[in-house]
């Protein structure tokens, strides 16, 4: 792997818009999307004896140690898919993880070039997942305020009048996340920035607005 300006590790709170706008990235740089909860979801599918080993784990609905993600980490990575460059959402979560991954990058002879931070204010966040709702039928998703169905308790895309809400998107459930994330990750950006890695980008705007800070920073 050689460096090229396109290991890219994307951090954000919960509901901060990282998702989509690691997809973004994804579609614009041309390397694939590594969101953990998904490798974590699929760990079983590769077969290899450390995927099958964290699968055994999750099915039973323990945790999995932090060797063991950082050891499918690096079996991802070595995938001729991320030879370009990759978008990290969801890992580093720790100052342990961000020293693994470190130490990982090195031993296959490159480094991270951009850490960004996407910043978006608690009471934005909360706000957002609160009001999120879809529809049960085709899946659309809706927000009471900033994203109303254009008739309302009539799906847009397909007319459907039945509605679900996630059952974590309450109050306690958010804001135990976001104490959560800034206990154990707000530690994680003093460390990239001494290394000169760190952009913090604003998060508040629509989701064109926050891209095109991604895409200044990365410079694509
Ligand atoms: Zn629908």
């Amino acid at each position: 792997m050689i460096s090229n300006g396109k290991h890219l590790v994307l951090m954000a709170p919960p509901g901060g818009g990282k998702g989509t706008q690691a997809r973004v990235l994804r579609d614009a740089l041309h390397v694939p999307h590594l969101s953990t909860g998904e490798m974590l979801r699929n760990a079983g599918r590769a077969g290899t004896p450390l995927g099958l080993q964290a699968k055994a784990l999750i099915d039973k609905g323990n945790f999995v140690p932090d060797d063991m993600i950082v050891g499918l980490i690096s079996e991802r990575l070595d995938e001729p898919d991320c030879k370009e460059g990759f978008i990290l959402d969801g890992f580093p979560r720790t100052l342990p993880q961000a020293k693994a991954l470190d130490e990982l990058m090195f031993e296959k002879g490159t480094r991270l070039d951009h850490v960004i931070e996407i910043q978006v204010p608690n009471d934005l966040i909360i706000q957002r997942i609160i009001g999120r709702f879809s529809c049960t039928d085709c899946g659309a998703m809706y927000h009471d305020t900033f994203k109303p169905t254009k008739v309302f308790g009539i799906c847009d895309e397909c007319g459907g009048t039945s509605f679900t809400r996630r059952q974590d998107d309450n109050w306690e459930t958010v804001v135990s996340r976001l104490k959560t994330y800034q206990a154990i990750t707000t530690p994680v950006l003093p460390y990239y920035e001494y290394q000169g890695l760190l952009s913090s980008i604003d998060g508040a705007g629509t989701v064109e607005a926050v891209s095109e800070k991604l895409r200044k920073v990365i410079g694509f």
